[in-house]
């Protein structure tokens, strides 16, 4: 394949133009399952429909699909998502998506070795029912209907309800499946939504998998007392337990490399001034890309509960609320990144990413790798959100580069 150069203006010019016509000065408005995501859509299709060559489908889950056929069927995959979360940001998703239809653009009417489709994921923000990654779950054959049926958005309207009105039948939303037939790899650009790149002062990341998480409810008993009449050494007091343990969760997360330890609620009980609590329910949510240090960070945070617990004269308990195994990208394809990025920005770095993304679907079935774009101070799903458009036009450029790539690299599998 040949590198002819994407107009890498042209991708930033239409993610503005996307931007006011579903968006406005309170952000990005493109609610899976509402009609702003409906005009969204209408309008990337009508730009893949002006791309000769390529033909343009909706799968059972509502997936769209731009398809460039090759001379195999072996398809290389560029994953987005139009959809965003209420006043979002103008690039979570319609970077990815915009990028990957530039990339069609110069690509689809060359003749390629392998085939090359477009993806627009379905609802990867789960933003109006609370279910992310619902499209790509689905066509990744692992979304239990039942798990989703009873959703609600906050007007009570019933998700399947919500799906019907879009022309989806839940309970066939896992036959998109067939899409992946022959799907060889999977590709996806996408906003870092953290600060680490900016920090270090590079355009682009290679990402490396996403996070493992486990995450509990941490509970501390011992006994609520008057705060005037109780001696500090015979108090069994619930919160301070919980608060040491809140220091040790950090700390051992800081001593380690590029994992996280979030106490992200504390509930006491009795909660009022004259008295020490007896009770303190507390959340622990880790991550980290290794399984191996992951389990070893729960063991450490468990035994620091227990010695704590000793001392504080209280009792610990602990709820396991959801865990998920790290997803590695894969190595050859992590290569094959760090090359494009590295042509187009001078340099490269390999990060992990916190959040979950559609790539995250497709990784167990496929090789599958990310570029991560810097996000300005780290902020999205927010109308702040912002990348430099110089930046921008970059992670355009490398994502054509790595799609070039990839489509020799699939060819000789
Ligand atoms: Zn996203």
């Amino acid at each position: 394949m040949q590198t002819h150069d994407v107009d890498s203006r042209r991708a930033v010019d239409e993610l503005k133009e996307l931007a006011e016509l579903t968006g406005g000065p309170d952000g990005a408005r493109r609610v899976a399952w509402t009609d702003e995501w409906v005009k969204a859509r209408d309008w990337l299709t009508r730009k893949l429909e002006e791309i000769d060559g390529v033909e343009v489908e909706r799968d059972e889950a509502g997936n769209l699909w731009a398809t460039a056929p090759g001379d195999s069927e072996k398809a290389v995959l560029l994953g987005g998502h139009l959809d965003s979360v209420p006043n979002g940001g103008w690039l979570d998703g319609a970077l990815n998506t915009i990028a990957a239809l530039e990339v069609m653009r110069v690509l689809a009417p060359q003749q390629r070795p392998v085939t090359l489709r477009l993806v627009d994921w379905a609802d990867e923000e789960g933003a109006r029912f609370g279910r992310s990654l619902l499209g790509s779950s689905a066509t990744a054959n692992v979304l239990d209907p039942d798990d989703v049926r009873d959703l609600k958005d906050r007007d009570g309207v019933a998700l399947p309800d919500a799906l019907r009105e879009h022309g989806v039948e839940l309970d066939r939303m896992n036959e998109s499946h067939g899409q992946l037939e022959n799907a060889t790899a999977y590709l996806e650009l996408h906003i870092e939504q953290g600060p680490v790149l900016e920090r270090m002062d590079y355009p682009l990341g290679v990402v490396l998998g996403t996070f493992g998480v486990e995450r509990h409810a941490v509970r501390f008993t011992g006994q609520h007392a008057h705060s005037g009449s109780t001696p500090m050494e015979v108090r069994r007091d619930a919160f301070i337990a919980a608060a040491r343990a809140a220091i040790e969760f950090r700390d051992d997360a800081a001593r380690r490399d590029d994992v996280r330890a979030t106490t992200g609620f504390v509930n006491v009980s009795p909660a009022i001034v004259t008295a020490f609590n007896g009770w303190c329910e507390m959340s622990l949510d880790q991550r980290a890309l290794d399984a191996t240090v992951l389990a070893n960070m729960l063991d450490v945070a468990q035994g620091a509960t227990e010695r704590i617990s000793q001392e504080e004269g209280v009792s610990v308990e602990w709820e396991r609320l959801w865990r998920i195994e790290p997803i590695l990208f894969d190595d050859e394809l992590i290569e094959l990144a760090e090359e494009a990025v590295s042509a187009v920005a001078g340099k490269s770095h390999r990060l992990p990413s916190g959040p979950l993304h559609d790539a995250a679907s497709m990784a167990p079935l496929m090789p599958t790798v990310m570029l991560f774009v810097k996000s300005l101070r780290g902020l999205s799903h927010t109308k702040d959100e912002d990348t430099p458009e110089e930046d921008l036009e970059l992670s355009v450029r490398a994502l054509h580069r790595l799609a070039v790539r990839t489509i020799d690299w699939a060819a000789s599998r």
